[in-house]
């Protein structure tokens, strides 16, 4: 179980207690119930008591889900993890499917309008909108946490893999295949040059292992030109031949292979522009921003025999890493939902207009993407449902619950644990 943050009377984050603590707290009365998610008590009564502890927090961002942590450097402690799901493929979806709807009605007999003027220019270190919702998301959260914990200093995850690392010469043999943070980043930086397939048949999803081209046993050198990914199969294959004696029925590949082995690294390293623009947001904060590559979480993760999962590689990054205590810390779900919708006309798939949208949201004081609880005392539906709520005018709500949707509840029943955010939680 994730820790729960503590506010002093004048909502100043103190150290996170152990649940059984807050449970305490609460039940004596000397707390209360600040935030349901991330679950924050507030003190009733100032106390003056421990130092506080700082924490790290501790950033993977990625495409789908961005790994949270926000751990204790000096006991290694985590002390809370979050997984949080971005919403970027459904807003490139919306996106095109309203691009396309006035694509068409442009494209119908209508006489040619010149633009009125030149808006088409986007400004500097613009980000496309499905690409800057994940940015804002992780500022958002990054902001909560800060409200409710003590963080004096950030870990990014910045780059796939660090270019300058490589570039040591003296690593050998064994170390590319294992064990040194320069293989590992080796191995990060040829998966991506070499698409993580196997160079010589192809094949992909299988354990790949770092083969000399040109082979050591002819003079191959170590460096990085002259290296590329195989199947084991293919590796033992292969063994000391010449690359053009093991592909001489296969002369694409072959210069293929040689043409990919001489591209230089940096096409490969391709820079990530959402993760520099995430990289100056979280500057802002003033605190010092601490920066890693994948190639040293991977490294990290493994060296402390940790599964592969997003908080997990969040958990890992930056040299920073003390030797971590991950007792039954369990991730909190974070979903990003969205606002919901400005548009006033609902088209069919056609673009033709076939409802109304009212701007109206809040319906008896609830709206769609509060977290209710619903107690019913009379009627088929008797009984206690909890979960996110679908509001209509007429108040007869739907609740999605985690066994299903729970369709007709009457607003009399509901009282909000949570007002919308945007987001929606599990565990
Ligand atoms: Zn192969």
């Amino acid at each position: 179980m994730c820790k729960v943050f503590v506010l002093d009377t004048e909502k100043r984050p103190l150290n996170p207690v152990h649940p059984a603590q807050a449970r305490q707290l609460l039940r004596n009365g000397k707390a209360a119930i600040f935030r349901n998610f991330p679950f924050t008590i507030i003190l009733k009564e100032a106390r003056l008591d421990a130092p506080i502890q700082s924490l790290r927090l501790k950033i993977d961002p990625g495409a789908k889900y961005t790994g949270m942590a926000l751990v204790n450097d000096s006991t290694g402690e985590v002390v809370f993890a979050a997984e949080l799901k971005h919403r970027g493929f459904a807003i490139r979806d919306a996106l095109t499917s309203r691009r396309q709807l006035r694509r068409s009605r442009r494209n119908r007999k209508t006489r040619y309008r010149q633009p009125r003027f030149d808006n088409r220019k986007r400004p500097d270190g613009w980000l496309a909108p499905s690409l800057q919702s994940r940015v804002d998301n992780i500022k958002t959260w990054v902001k909560r946490l800060f409200k409710v914990a003590p963080i004096e200093a950030i870990s990014q995850e910045l780059v796939r893999f660090d270019m300058q690392l490589m570039r040591h010469p003296d690593i050998q043999g064994k170390e590319y295949q294992q064990g040194t943070l320069a293989g590992y980043e080796t191995r990060e930086f040829l998966l991506e040059k070499w698409n993580r397939q196997c160079a010589y048949c192809g094949i992909k999803d299988v354990p790949l292992q770092i083969e000399h081209i040109h082979p050591r046993a002819k003079g191959g050198t170590n460096s990085i030109t002259n290296l590329t990914l195989s199947c084991e199969k293919c590796n033992k294959k292969k063994g000391t031949k010449d690359i053009k004696e093991f592909l001489k029925k296969d002369q694409s590949r072959l210069e293929r292979i040689l043409k990919q082995s001489k591209r230089p690294a940096s096409d490969a390293a391709a820079v990530n522009t959402t993760r520099f623009a995430l990289l100056d947001v979280l500057k802002t904060t003033g605190l010092p921003v601490e920066t890693g590559s994948g190639g040293l979480t991977k490294f990290n993760r493994n060296q402390q025999g940790l599964p592969k999962t997003h908080w997990l590689d969040a958990v890992c990054v930056g040299s920073s890493t003390p030797i971590l205590n991950i007792k039954c810390v369990k991730p909190l779900m974070i979903t990003a939902n969205g606002h919901g919708t400005r548009q006033m006309c609902g088209t069919d798939k056609f673009g033709f207009p076939s409802r109304h949208r009212t701007n109206k949201q809040i319906h008896f004081g609830f709206q769609t993407g509060d977290i209710i609880k619903a107690v019913v005392t009379s009627g088929k539906k008797v009984g206690e449902y909890v979960g996110r709520v679908l509001c209509r005018a007429t108040g007869s709500f739907d609740i999605a619950t985690k066994t299903g949707r729970i369709s007709g509840i009457s607003y009399k029943y509901c009282s909000a644990t949570h007002k919308k955010d945007g987001y929606s939680y599990g565990f």
